[in-house]
Protein backbone atom coordinates (compact mmCIF):
# COMPACT_ATOMS: atom_id res chain seq x y z
CA UNK A 1 0.00 0.00 0.00
CA UNK A 2 1.21 3.60 -0.90
CA UNK A 3 2.01 6.16 1.51
CA UNK A 4 -0.47 8.31 -0.55
CA UNK A 5 -3.20 5.24 0.03
CA UNK A 6 -2.51 5.04 3.61
CA UNK A 7 -3.22 8.27 4.33
CA UNK A 8 -6.27 7.76 2.39
CA UNK A 9 -7.21 5.26 4.50
CA UNK A 10 -6.98 7.18 7.46
CA UNK A 11 -8.64 10.06 6.13
CA UNK A 12 -11.46 7.55 4.98
CA UNK A 13 -12.23 6.79 8.85
CA UNK A 14 -12.14 10.20 10.00
CA UNK A 15 -14.57 10.99 7.54
CA UNK A 16 -16.95 7.59 8.69
CA UNK A 17 -16.76 9.07 11.71
CA UNK A 18 -17.73 12.05 10.64
CA UNK A 19 -20.44 11.26 8.57
CA UNK A 20 -22.29 9.27 10.98
CA UNK A 21 -21.99 12.67 13.27
CA UNK A 22 -24.30 14.59 10.79
CA UNK A 23 -26.45 11.65 10.29
CA UNK A 24 -26.93 11.51 14.39
CA UNK A 25 -26.88 15.41 14.92
CA UNK A 26 -29.78 15.88 12.15
CA UNK A 27 -31.70 12.62 12.89
CA UNK A 28 -31.07 12.10 17.23
CA UNK A 29 -33.18 8.77 17.01
CA UNK A 30 -30.81 7.32 15.07
CA UNK A 31 -28.32 7.16 17.86
CA UNK A 32 -30.37 4.90 19.53
CA UNK A 33 -30.46 2.46 16.75
CA UNK A 34 -27.10 2.61 16.05
CA UNK A 35 -26.66 2.07 20.10
CA UNK A 36 -29.03 -1.04 19.51
CA UNK A 37 -27.34 -2.37 17.02
CA UNK A 38 -24.15 -1.89 18.73
CA UNK A 39 -25.62 -4.15 21.76
CA UNK A 40 -27.09 -6.57 20.01
CA UNK A 41 -24.16 -6.78 17.43
CA UNK A 42 -22.00 -7.81 20.45
CA UNK A 43 -20.52 -4.82 22.74
CA UNK A 44 -17.66 -6.80 23.25
CA UNK A 45 -16.66 -6.10 19.98
CA UNK A 46 -13.98 -3.65 19.90
CA UNK A 47 -15.05 -1.64 16.60
CA UNK A 48 -18.33 -1.27 17.15
CA UNK A 49 -17.43 0.34 20.88
CA UNK A 50 -15.27 2.64 19.08
CA UNK A 51 -17.70 4.32 16.77
CA UNK A 52 -20.43 4.86 19.43
CA UNK A 53 -17.19 6.04 22.08
CA UNK A 54 -16.28 8.20 19.37
CA UNK A 55 -19.95 9.62 18.69
CA UNK A 56 -19.96 10.34 22.24
CA UNK A 57 -17.01 12.16 22.51
CA UNK A 58 -17.28 13.90 19.48
CA UNK A 59 -20.78 15.88 21.12
CA UNK A 60 -19.24 15.89 24.42
CA UNK A 61 -16.34 18.06 23.00
CA UNK A 62 -18.33 19.88 20.10
CA UNK A 63 -21.62 20.89 21.50
CA UNK A 64 -22.10 23.44 18.13
CA UNK A 65 -21.71 20.42 15.81
CA UNK A 66 -18.31 21.69 14.31
CA UNK A 67 -16.02 19.90 12.77
CA UNK A 68 -13.25 20.99 14.77
CA UNK A 69 -11.05 17.78 15.26
CA UNK A 70 -10.64 18.24 11.06
CA UNK A 71 -7.43 18.95 9.51
CA UNK A 72 -7.14 22.01 7.46
CA UNK A 73 -8.94 21.61 4.15
CA UNK A 74 -6.47 23.63 2.36
CA UNK A 75 -6.29 26.75 4.35
CA UNK A 76 -5.45 29.09 1.21
CA UNK A 77 -7.36 26.51 -1.20
CA UNK A 78 -4.91 28.03 -3.88
CA UNK A 79 -3.25 24.69 -4.41
CA UNK A 80 -5.76 23.14 -4.58
CA UNK A 81 -7.87 19.98 -6.10
CA UNK A 82 -5.92 16.85 -6.97
CA UNK A 83 -2.59 18.24 -5.36
CA UNK A 84 -1.91 15.86 -2.20
CA UNK A 85 -0.81 19.18 -0.74
CA UNK A 86 1.06 19.13 2.84
CA UNK A 87 -2.64 18.96 4.90
CA UNK A 88 -2.88 15.06 3.83
CA UNK A 89 0.57 14.33 4.71
CA UNK A 90 1.28 16.52 8.05
CA UNK A 91 0.48 14.62 11.76
CA UNK A 92 -1.29 11.79 10.58
CA UNK A 93 2.03 9.72 9.22
CA UNK A 94 2.37 8.52 12.56
CA UNK A 95 -1.07 7.18 12.72
CA UNK A 96 -0.82 5.79 9.29
CA UNK A 97 2.21 3.63 10.19
CA UNK A 98 -0.22 2.58 13.36
CA UNK A 99 -2.80 1.86 11.49
CA UNK A 100 -1.45 0.66 8.45
CA UNK A 101 -1.47 -3.29 7.62
CA UNK A 102 0.42 -5.11 4.70
CA UNK A 103 -1.11 -6.10 1.57
CA UNK A 104 -1.72 -9.47 2.05
CA UNK A 105 -3.12 -9.31 5.91
CA UNK A 106 -7.22 -10.20 5.64
CA UNK A 107 -7.98 -7.37 7.59
CA UNK A 108 -6.51 -4.76 5.57
CA UNK A 109 -8.82 -6.36 2.42
CA UNK A 110 -11.80 -6.30 5.04
CA UNK A 111 -10.80 -2.70 5.89
CA UNK A 112 -11.44 -2.11 1.83
CA UNK A 113 -14.52 -3.91 1.77
CA UNK A 114 -15.49 -1.79 4.33
CA UNK A 115 -14.46 1.31 3.18
CA UNK A 116 -16.22 0.51 -0.38
CA UNK A 117 -19.87 -0.37 1.09
CA UNK A 118 -19.50 2.77 3.43
CA UNK A 119 -18.68 5.05 0.81
CA UNK A 120 -21.57 3.50 -1.16
CA UNK A 121 -23.99 3.87 2.16
CA UNK A 122 -22.45 7.80 2.49
CA UNK A 123 -24.09 7.78 -0.66
CA UNK A 124 -27.37 6.79 0.01
CA UNK A 125 -27.26 3.61 -1.80
CA UNK A 126 -27.57 1.17 0.90
CA UNK A 127 -29.25 -1.68 -1.23
CA UNK A 128 -25.34 -1.60 -3.10
CA UNK A 129 -23.22 -1.66 0.37
CA UNK A 130 -25.42 -4.07 1.62
CA UNK A 131 -25.35 -6.00 -1.09
CA UNK A 132 -21.40 -5.23 -1.68
CA UNK A 133 -20.90 -6.73 2.05
CA UNK A 134 -23.39 -9.99 1.48
CA UNK A 135 -21.96 -11.08 -1.58
CA UNK A 136 -18.05 -10.39 -0.75
CA UNK A 137 -15.87 -13.29 -0.26
CA UNK A 138 -15.50 -12.06 3.44
CA UNK A 139 -19.75 -13.06 3.52
CA UNK A 140 -20.13 -16.08 6.24
CA UNK A 141 -16.11 -17.30 5.44
CA UNK A 142 -15.20 -17.60 8.83
CA UNK A 143 -15.64 -20.67 11.03
CA UNK A 144 -18.99 -22.96 10.68
CA UNK A 145 -19.84 -20.07 8.32
CA UNK A 146 -19.75 -16.94 10.47
CA UNK A 147 -19.10 -13.79 9.30
CA UNK A 148 -15.92 -11.08 10.34
CA UNK A 149 -17.74 -9.13 13.08
CA UNK A 150 -17.22 -5.49 11.26
CA UNK A 151 -19.04 -6.60 8.50
CA UNK A 152 -22.09 -8.07 10.49
CA UNK A 153 -22.64 -4.50 12.18
CA UNK A 154 -21.92 -2.81 9.07
CA UNK A 155 -24.92 -4.92 7.34
CA UNK A 156 -27.12 -4.15 10.37
CA UNK A 157 -26.45 -0.21 10.53
CA UNK A 158 -27.57 0.07 6.88
CA UNK A 159 -30.28 -2.20 7.08
CA UNK A 160 -31.02 0.26 10.00
CA UNK A 161 -30.61 3.25 7.95
CA UNK A 162 -31.80 1.90 5.26
CA UNK A 163 -35.19 1.73 7.20
CA UNK A 164 -35.38 4.85 8.73
CA UNK A 165 -35.40 6.17 4.58
CA UNK A 166 -38.69 8.43 4.04
CA UNK A 167 -39.25 9.40 0.16
CA UNK A 168 -38.71 13.41 -0.89
CA UNK A 169 -41.24 15.25 -1.95
CA UNK A 170 -40.01 15.87 -5.43
CA UNK A 171 -42.27 19.30 -5.62
CA UNK A 172 -40.05 20.71 -2.96
CA UNK A 173 -36.45 20.35 -4.07
CA UNK A 174 -35.08 23.95 -4.40
CA UNK A 175 -32.10 24.42 -7.03
CA UNK A 176 -29.66 27.07 -6.47
CA UNK A 177 -27.33 28.35 -9.01
CA UNK A 178 -23.63 30.28 -9.44
CA UNK A 179 -21.74 31.76 -12.28
CA UNK A 180 -17.66 31.42 -12.41
CA UNK A 181 -16.83 31.81 -8.93
CA UNK A 182 -14.27 34.81 -7.82
CA UNK A 183 -11.36 33.41 -7.15
CA UNK A 184 -9.18 36.84 -6.82
CA UNK A 185 -11.41 39.58 -4.98
CA UNK A 186 -8.81 42.34 -5.44
CA UNK A 187 -8.94 41.82 -9.17
CA UNK A 188 -12.55 41.50 -9.45
CA UNK A 189 -14.05 44.28 -7.32
CA UNK A 190 -10.95 46.72 -8.71
CA UNK A 191 -13.45 48.97 -9.79
CA UNK A 192 -13.25 48.78 -13.36
CA UNK A 193 -16.05 48.66 -15.69
CA UNK A 194 -16.85 45.20 -15.09
CA UNK A 195 -17.00 45.41 -11.09
CA UNK A 196 -21.08 46.08 -10.94
CA UNK A 197 -21.17 43.02 -13.16
CA UNK A 198 -19.05 40.65 -11.25
CA UNK A 199 -20.80 42.13 -7.64
CA UNK A 200 -24.24 41.42 -8.67
CA UNK A 201 -23.98 38.22 -10.36
CA UNK A 202 -20.77 36.27 -9.35
CA UNK A 203 -20.30 34.43 -5.81
CA UNK A 204 -16.64 34.67 -4.53
CA UNK A 205 -14.60 31.18 -3.48
CA UNK A 206 -14.97 31.96 0.55
CA UNK A 207 -18.79 32.54 0.04
CA UNK A 208 -19.24 29.54 -2.04
CA UNK A 209 -17.36 27.74 0.78
CA UNK A 210 -19.48 29.23 3.66
CA UNK A 211 -22.31 28.21 1.86
CA UNK A 212 -21.32 24.97 1.11
CA UNK A 213 -20.93 24.60 4.98
CA UNK A 214 -24.43 25.65 5.76
CA UNK A 215 -26.16 23.89 3.69
CA UNK A 216 -24.37 20.70 4.50
CA UNK A 217 -25.16 21.39 8.23
CA UNK A 218 -28.41 21.87 7.35
CA UNK A 219 -28.76 18.42 6.18
CA UNK A 220 -28.66 19.30 2.23
CA UNK A 221 -27.73 16.83 -0.06
CA UNK A 222 -27.12 17.14 -3.84
CA UNK A 223 -29.30 15.23 -6.49
CA UNK A 224 -29.57 15.36 -9.85
CA UNK A 225 -32.59 16.95 -12.24
CA UNK A 226 -32.77 13.06 -13.37
CA UNK A 227 -33.14 11.81 -10.30
CA UNK A 228 -36.33 13.83 -9.80
CA UNK A 229 -37.92 13.00 -12.77
CA UNK A 230 -37.05 10.60 -15.96
CA UNK A 231 -38.75 10.33 -19.76
CA UNK A 232 -40.08 6.92 -20.19
CA UNK A 233 -41.69 6.16 -23.33
CA UNK A 234 -42.80 9.75 -23.98
CA UNK A 235 -43.97 10.93 -20.73
CA UNK A 236 -41.74 12.56 -17.48
CA UNK A 237 -41.98 9.97 -14.55
CA UNK A 238 -41.19 10.96 -11.02
CA UNK A 239 -38.07 9.35 -9.83
CA UNK A 240 -38.05 8.23 -6.28
CA UNK A 241 -35.32 9.95 -3.77
CA UNK A 242 -35.24 8.38 -0.36
CA UNK A 243 -33.32 10.20 2.31
CA UNK A 244 -33.02 9.40 6.25
CA UNK A 245 -35.13 11.91 7.90
CA UNK A 246 -33.58 15.75 8.62
CA UNK A 247 -31.66 15.16 4.94
CA UNK A 248 -33.32 17.57 2.23
CA UNK A 249 -32.71 17.54 -1.73
CA UNK A 250 -30.99 20.09 -3.74
CA UNK A 251 -30.02 20.92 -7.50
CA UNK A 252 -27.21 23.02 -7.97
CA UNK A 253 -26.10 24.37 -11.02
CA UNK A 254 -23.92 26.77 -12.64
CA UNK A 255 -24.36 28.65 -15.47
CA UNK A 256 -21.61 30.59 -18.88
CA UNK A 257 -18.69 28.04 -17.40
CA UNK A 258 -16.77 29.48 -20.65
CA UNK A 259 -14.27 31.68 -19.22
CA UNK A 260 -15.29 34.27 -21.60
CA UNK A 261 -12.52 37.04 -23.15
CA UNK A 262 -14.00 40.01 -20.72
CA UNK A 263 -12.78 37.85 -17.77
CA UNK A 264 -9.58 38.16 -18.62
CA UNK A 265 -7.40 39.48 -15.47
CA UNK A 266 -10.39 40.04 -13.15
CA UNK A 267 -9.38 36.41 -10.62
CA UNK A 268 -11.39 33.89 -12.52
CA UNK A 269 -10.14 30.39 -13.90
CA UNK A 270 -9.00 30.90 -17.12
CA UNK A 271 -10.24 27.40 -18.30
CA UNK A 272 -10.82 23.83 -17.36
CA UNK A 273 -8.53 20.85 -17.21
CA UNK A 274 -8.54 17.31 -16.58
CA UNK A 275 -6.56 16.84 -13.55
CA UNK A 276 -3.77 14.50 -12.67
CA UNK A 277 -6.49 12.32 -10.97
CA UNK A 278 -8.78 11.93 -13.41
CA UNK A 279 -10.87 14.84 -12.05
CA UNK A 280 -11.96 18.00 -13.47
CA UNK A 281 -9.58 20.66 -12.60
CA UNK A 282 -9.52 24.30 -13.39
CA UNK A 283 -6.61 27.02 -15.12
CA UNK A 284 -5.48 29.65 -13.63
CA UNK A 285 -2.90 32.20 -14.95
CA UNK A 286 -0.98 33.59 -11.97
CA UNK A 287 0.78 37.48 -11.50
CA UNK A 288 4.01 36.01 -12.69
CA UNK A 289 2.13 34.71 -16.18
CA UNK A 290 2.67 30.86 -15.36
CA UNK A 291 -0.63 28.57 -14.99
CA UNK A 292 -0.94 27.36 -12.20
CA UNK A 293 -3.73 23.85 -11.88
CA UNK A 294 -6.34 23.66 -8.90
CA UNK A 295 -9.69 24.22 -7.37
CA UNK A 296 -10.51 27.64 -9.22
CA UNK A 297 -13.89 27.49 -9.55
CA UNK A 298 -17.36 25.84 -8.27
CA UNK A 299 -16.42 22.18 -10.14
CA UNK A 300 -12.83 21.25 -8.18
CA UNK A 301 -14.64 22.82 -5.30
CA UNK A 302 -17.45 20.93 -5.08
CA UNK A 303 -15.51 17.94 -6.06
CA UNK A 304 -12.92 18.50 -3.28
CA UNK A 305 -16.19 19.29 -0.66
CA UNK A 306 -17.32 16.05 -1.34
CA UNK A 307 -14.36 13.89 -1.23
CA UNK A 308 -14.52 15.25 2.56
CA UNK A 309 -18.38 15.23 2.68
CA UNK A 310 -19.45 12.44 0.68
CA UNK A 311 -22.91 12.48 2.48
CA UNK A 312 -23.24 15.70 0.65
CA UNK A 313 -23.70 14.13 -2.60
CA UNK A 314 -26.89 11.12 -3.77
CA UNK A 315 -25.37 8.21 -5.80
CA UNK A 316 -22.76 10.46 -6.95
CA UNK A 317 -24.73 13.64 -8.20
CA UNK A 318 -22.79 16.32 -9.27
CA UNK A 319 -24.09 19.92 -10.32
CA UNK A 320 -25.67 21.04 -13.81
CA UNK A 321 -22.98 22.91 -15.82
CA UNK A 322 -24.37 24.89 -18.49
CA UNK A 323 -22.88 26.46 -21.74
CA UNK A 324 -23.20 29.37 -24.40
CA UNK A 325 -21.05 28.74 -27.32
CA UNK A 326 -20.52 32.43 -28.53
CA UNK A 327 -17.13 32.15 -26.86
CA UNK A 328 -16.62 28.01 -26.75
CA UNK A 329 -16.86 26.39 -23.65
CA UNK A 330 -15.05 25.33 -20.42
CA UNK A 331 -12.42 28.28 -21.73
CA UNK A 332 -11.63 26.84 -25.37
CA UNK A 333 -12.30 29.09 -27.66
CA UNK A 334 -14.31 26.42 -29.78
CA UNK A 335 -17.35 28.94 -31.39
CA UNK A 336 -16.81 28.72 -35.15
CA UNK A 337 -15.73 32.51 -35.50
CA UNK A 338 -12.66 31.50 -33.67
CA UNK A 339 -12.01 28.47 -37.00
CA UNK A 340 -9.68 31.33 -38.30
CA UNK A 341 -8.00 33.15 -35.12
CA UNK A 342 -7.35 30.14 -32.64
CA UNK A 343 -4.53 28.33 -33.91
CA UNK A 344 -5.23 25.77 -31.63
CA UNK A 345 -8.60 25.06 -32.78
CA UNK A 346 -8.96 21.56 -33.45
CA UNK A 347 -6.96 20.38 -30.49
CA UNK A 348 -9.22 23.15 -28.19
CA UNK A 349 -11.94 21.52 -29.56
CA UNK A 350 -11.19 17.78 -29.06
CA UNK A 351 -9.52 19.06 -25.04
CA UNK A 352 -13.00 20.55 -24.52
CA UNK A 353 -15.03 17.71 -25.60
CA UNK A 354 -12.92 15.60 -23.36
CA UNK A 355 -13.10 17.54 -20.33
CA UNK A 356 -16.98 17.26 -20.77
CA UNK A 357 -16.95 13.55 -21.10
CA UNK A 358 -15.04 14.12 -17.61
CA UNK A 359 -17.54 16.26 -16.49
CA UNK A 360 -20.04 13.72 -17.36
CA UNK A 361 -17.91 10.60 -16.06
CA UNK A 362 -17.45 12.21 -12.77
CA UNK A 363 -21.85 12.96 -11.87
CA UNK A 364 -21.84 16.47 -13.65
CA UNK A 365 -25.04 16.94 -15.82
CA UNK A 366 -24.11 19.25 -19.19
CA UNK A 367 -26.83 22.07 -19.81
CA UNK A 368 -27.25 24.45 -22.57
CA UNK A 369 -27.25 28.35 -21.91
CA UNK A 370 -28.12 29.30 -25.49
CA UNK A 371 -25.89 29.82 -28.32
CA UNK A 372 -25.87 33.07 -27.51
CA UNK A 373 -26.99 34.09 -24.18
CA UNK A 374 -30.26 35.27 -25.93
CA UNK A 375 -33.82 36.00 -23.95
CA UNK A 376 -35.33 33.06 -25.61
CA UNK A 377 -39.15 34.03 -24.83
CA UNK A 378 -38.67 37.44 -26.48
CA UNK A 379 -35.98 37.26 -29.40
CA UNK A 380 -37.83 36.31 -32.83
CA UNK A 381 -39.10 33.07 -33.38
CA UNK A 382 -36.69 33.00 -36.17
CA UNK A 383 -33.90 34.33 -34.19
CA UNK A 384 -34.89 31.45 -31.62
CA UNK A 385 -34.51 28.40 -34.37
CA UNK A 386 -31.06 30.05 -35.52
CA UNK A 387 -29.80 30.08 -31.61
CA UNK A 388 -30.88 26.14 -30.99
CA UNK A 389 -29.09 25.25 -33.69
CA UNK A 390 -26.16 26.89 -33.41
CA UNK A 391 -26.02 25.94 -30.11
CA UNK A 392 -26.25 22.51 -31.78
CA UNK A 393 -23.85 22.62 -33.99
CA UNK A 394 -21.35 24.24 -32.31
CA UNK A 395 -21.83 23.33 -28.26
CA UNK A 396 -23.93 19.53 -28.54
CA UNK A 397 -21.34 18.70 -31.39
CA UNK A 398 -18.33 18.88 -28.70
CA UNK A 399 -19.86 17.90 -25.44
CA UNK A 400 -22.80 15.00 -26.48
CA UNK A 401 -26.51 14.95 -25.84
CA UNK A 402 -28.10 17.21 -23.81
CA UNK A 403 -31.36 17.13 -22.48
CA UNK A 404 -31.26 20.35 -20.11
CA UNK A 405 -31.70 23.82 -20.54
CA UNK A 406 -30.83 26.88 -18.21
CA UNK A 407 -32.46 29.79 -19.79
CA UNK A 408 -30.41 32.56 -19.98
CA UNK A 409 -32.09 35.45 -17.72
CA UNK A 410 -33.52 32.96 -16.35
CA UNK A 411 -36.36 33.99 -19.29
CA UNK A 412 -38.71 31.28 -19.82
CA UNK A 413 -40.68 31.01 -23.14
CA UNK A 414 -43.99 31.44 -21.47
CA UNK A 415 -45.29 31.78 -17.86
CA UNK A 416 -46.01 29.78 -14.70
CA UNK A 417 -49.28 28.00 -16.31
CA UNK A 418 -48.20 24.35 -17.95
CA UNK A 419 -46.45 24.44 -21.18
CA UNK A 420 -48.66 22.85 -23.73
CA UNK A 421 -48.42 21.56 -27.55
CA UNK A 422 -49.40 24.77 -29.32
CA UNK A 423 -46.16 26.21 -27.60
CA UNK A 424 -44.04 26.75 -31.06
CA UNK A 425 -40.68 27.24 -28.86
CA UNK A 426 -41.42 24.73 -26.39
CA UNK A 427 -42.10 22.27 -28.97
CA UNK A 428 -38.94 23.36 -31.01
CA UNK A 429 -36.74 22.46 -28.15
CA UNK A 430 -38.54 19.48 -27.72
CA UNK A 431 -37.44 18.34 -30.96
CA UNK A 432 -34.18 19.22 -29.86
CA UNK A 433 -34.46 16.61 -27.09
CA UNK A 434 -35.00 18.90 -24.27
CA UNK A 435 -36.49 17.93 -21.39
CA UNK A 436 -35.84 19.75 -18.65
CA UNK A 437 -36.21 23.47 -18.55
CA UNK A 438 -35.11 26.04 -15.54
CA UNK A 439 -36.15 29.33 -15.31
CA UNK A 440 -34.67 31.62 -12.53
CA UNK A 441 -37.55 31.91 -9.47
CA UNK A 442 -36.55 33.40 -5.78
CA UNK A 443 -38.91 31.54 -4.11
CA UNK A 444 -37.37 28.23 -1.85
CA UNK A 445 -38.62 26.05 -4.51
CA UNK A 446 -40.97 25.76 -7.57
CA UNK A 447 -41.20 22.40 -9.76
CA UNK A 448 -42.95 21.66 -12.44
CA UNK A 449 -43.57 18.29 -13.23
CA UNK A 450 -45.75 18.43 -16.80
CA UNK A 451 -46.83 15.30 -18.94
CA UNK A 452 -43.58 15.19 -21.28
CA UNK A 453 -41.16 18.19 -19.76
CA UNK A 454 -39.79 18.70 -15.75
CA UNK A 455 -39.77 22.56 -15.41
CA UNK A 456 -37.80 24.02 -12.53
CA UNK A 457 -36.77 27.64 -10.69
CA UNK A 458 -33.41 28.68 -9.65
CA UNK A 459 -32.16 30.70 -6.72
CA UNK A 460 -29.30 32.85 -7.43
CA UNK A 461 -26.82 33.14 -4.97
CA UNK A 462 -24.99 36.17 -5.89
CA UNK A 463 -24.05 39.62 -4.70
CA UNK A 464 -27.24 40.93 -5.24
CA UNK A 465 -29.48 38.31 -3.90
CA UNK A 466 -27.11 38.51 -0.63
CA UNK A 467 -27.42 42.22 -0.41
CA UNK A 468 -31.40 42.18 -0.72
CA UNK A 469 -31.62 39.58 2.35
CA UNK A 470 -28.45 42.08 4.38
CA UNK A 471 -30.68 44.92 3.57
CA UNK A 472 -33.80 43.55 4.54
CA UNK A 473 -32.74 42.72 8.09
CA UNK A 474 -35.23 41.74 10.51
CA UNK A 475 -38.21 42.08 7.42
CA UNK A 476 -38.13 38.38 7.38
CA UNK A 477 -40.96 38.50 4.51
CA UNK A 478 -38.31 40.05 2.30
CA UNK A 479 -35.54 37.71 3.26
CA UNK A 480 -35.10 34.54 0.60
CA UNK A 481 -31.65 32.76 1.60
CA UNK A 482 -32.36 31.86 5.19
CA UNK A 483 -33.70 28.25 4.48
CA UNK A 484 -29.64 28.06 2.89
CA UNK A 485 -27.46 30.35 4.65
CA UNK A 486 -27.55 33.92 6.63
CA UNK A 487 -26.28 36.15 3.79
CA UNK A 488 -24.67 38.63 6.46
CA UNK A 489 -22.82 35.61 7.55
CA UNK A 490 -21.38 34.84 3.81
CA UNK A 491 -21.50 38.00 2.05
CA UNK A 492 -18.04 39.20 1.49
CA UNK A 493 -16.51 42.59 3.35
CA UNK A 494 -14.37 43.17 -0.10
CA UNK A 495 -17.69 44.07 -2.29
CA UNK A 496 -18.76 47.58 -2.94
CA UNK A 497 -21.74 48.31 -1.27
CA UNK A 498 -24.65 48.74 -2.11
CA UNK A 499 -25.10 46.23 -4.78
CA UNK A 500 -27.08 47.50 -7.06
CA UNK A 501 -28.93 46.03 -9.46
CA UNK A 502 -28.52 47.89 -13.40
ZN1 LIG B 1 -26.05 33.42 -18.10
Amino acid sequence: MSNRNKTNSIRRKRLRRKNRERLIRQSPYLLIGLLLIGILGGITYKATGQILLTIENHRTENPEGKDGDDSPDNPDGATGAGSDGPDSESGEDGQAAAESESETDPDSSIDALLEQAWLLAAGYDYDAAIDLLTTSEFYGAGEGGTTDPQINSAISEYEHVRETLQPVEITEITHVFFHSLVMDEAKAFDGDADESGYNQVMTTKDEFLKILDSMYEKGYVLVRLHDIATMQDGRMVKGQIMLPPGRKACVMSQDDVCYYEYMEDDGFASRMVIGDDGKPACEMIMDDGTVSVGSYDMVPLLEDFIEQHPDFSYKGARAVIAFTGYQGILGYRTAESYRETNPNFAADCQAASAVAQCLRDNGWELASHSWGHRDLGTISYEKFKTDCDKWEREVESLIGPTDIILYPFGADVSDWHAYNHDNQRFMYMKSLGFDYFCNVDSNQYWVQLGNDYLRQGRRNLDGYRMWMDIAAGGETSKRKLDDLFRAEDVFSSNRPTPVVWE
